[in-house]
């Protein structure tokens, strides 16, 4: 052995605490650190020909690289829809490097076991029934793409061929239809060779974001034929919901695969308070959601389920003289992209045993209830302006005057140290979003937030 990974492995212990001190620092510097650090990241250096063991590189990392990341897990982090990591989640994922399984197969198949439990836990904190199968993914684009990937299976089905075996070439035209879709739904379409101009834009309601069924029937008409629908429950800029049950209702009259990016909506069903948003999500024949978003686990997890795990073999099947037989339920190495995966369900499974569904709940709530707390405050704010009426979890606003991108971004920076805002577009106009998805956020945080706002615009 080389000596440097001798003398690391002897000192085991002591190298995992100094890296668990690190990490507590982190953590606990989390409410002063900037949330978006000026600090740049460092200048590249060549390939270490000689190591210098964990300990040098730790402190050199702690050193160079870590003032440099931003406080991402903290509470003030609104931009995209970050989430954090709650600390049974972040456990479960030290845990699952310590472990270091390849939780794809029966052949060893503890970690499948522990997948399958988790799976069905998530599918009952969404309200989904047992015909729903299901399996981990690296985020909600991986998601729509196995989901998208299941409905070309179904299009080929239903067509008379094989695509995974003839090619999506052999499948013809394909139509995509969505009100407003989530880019990843292009970015999925372009990799299963389906293309980007496959997808077909339905109109949404008036002033909203969300699908007119009316269109939407009007386009399945023209279509005149098996298609795919996209339903969109929570988009990005305004979460807006689809109405999933009357999505669903137009297959008594249309043969459609009806896929659903619920990737952070999905949550809405663990609050009494806003289930109804999502009520239709069952007659989905698969769906996205993401868990490194409103799970609050750490990147990257995501889940994606389906009726039709028969389909989803046909296109992921990996015969190899080793693995098994497909058999009833197939090994996950055979339902996923990756062949090799780490066991990406264990940190989910300890925040849903640590927290219960309670638990998540109240991370849901706490977050809509900040939500609609920021969205008075800037309706309070001269010169900011609401978008869009808080729906669930995310504000959408601009300046009330000369909203350009450039002045946009302006204001995002001056206010980067204490919260993180991402920029957008919507409705045409440039605007800049807060997405609330975090466990540690709290009505303090959005009092802060707020009266930054009220002093730099
Ligand atoms: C975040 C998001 C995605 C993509 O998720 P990744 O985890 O970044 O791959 C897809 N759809 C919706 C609605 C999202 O919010």
């Amino acid at each position: 052995m080389h000596p440097r990974l001798a003398h690391d492995l002897a000192e085991l212990p002591d190298a995992l605490e100094a890296t668990r001190l690190l990490a507590t620092a982190v953590l606990d510097g989390l409410e002063e650190r900037p949330v978006v650090p000026s600090v740049r990241p460092p200048e590249p250096v060549p390939l270490p020909a000689e190591g210098a063991g964990l300990r040098a590189a730790l402190a050199e990392f702690a050193e160079r690289w870590e003032p440099a990341f931003g406080a991402s897990p903290g509470p003030r982090y609104l931009g995209f829809v970050t989430g954090g990591t709650t600390p049974a989640a972040l456990a479960g994922d030290w845990l699952t490097a310590a472990l270091d399984q390849n939780s794809n197969s029966s052949l060893d198949g503890t970690g499948q076991h522990l997948e399958r439990q988790t799976v069905g836990w998530l599918r009952e904190l969404f309200g989904l029934g047992t015909a729903h199968e299901g399996a981990f993914v690296s985020g909600a684009t991986m998601s729509n793409t196995v989901g998208l990937a299941i409905a070309r299976e179904w299009l080929g089905e239903r067509r008379g061929v094989s695509v995974a075996e003839a090619g999506a070439a052999a499948l013809g035209p394909v139509r995509v239809l969505s009100g407003s879709p989530h880019s990843s739904v292009a970015k999925a379409l372009s990799m299963l060779g389906m293309g980007r101009g496959a997808l077909v834009p339905v109109a949404t309601l008036p002033g909203r974001e969300a699908v007119d069924p009316a269109a939407l029937e009007e386009a399945l008409e023209r279509a005149d034929g098996p298609c795919v629908v996209v339903a969109n429950a929570g988009t990005v800029n305004t979460v807006d919901f689809d109405d999933l049950r009357a999505v669903a209702a137009l297959k008594e009259r249309h043969d459609f695969w009806l896929h659903v990016d619920a990737a952070f909506g999905a949550f809405a069903a663990l609050s009494p308070r806003h289930a109804h948003l999502v009520v239709g999500l069952d007659a989905a024949d698969s769906v996205c959601v993401d868990l490194h978003k409103w799970l609050n686990v750490p990147y990257d997890s995501a889940v994606q389920f389906t009726r039709r795990r028969d389909l989803q073999a046909r296109v992921f099947q990996n015969a190899a003289a080793y693995l098994g037989p497909l058999g009833a339920t197939p090994d996950l190495v055979h339902l996923t992209p990756e062949n090799s995966r780490r066991l990406r369900a264990l940190a989910a499974w300890f925040t849903l045993r640590a927290y219960g569904r309670d638990g998540h709940r109240d991370i849901v709530e706490r977050c809509t209830d900040c939500a609609h707390a920021l969205g008075e405050a800037v309706d309070a704010t001269p010169g900011l302006r609401l978008l869009a009426p808080v729906r669930l979890n995310v504000v959408c606003f601009t300046l009330a005057e000369d909203p350009t991108p450039e002045r946009l971004a302006a204001f995002a920076e001056s206010l980067a140290d204490e919260v993180f805002l991402t920029p957008t577009v919507y409705a045409g106009v440039p605007a800049l979003r807060a997405a609330f998805s975090n466990w540690r956020t709290t009505g303090a945080d959005v009092r802060r937030i707020a009266a930054r706002l009220g002093e730099h615009v």
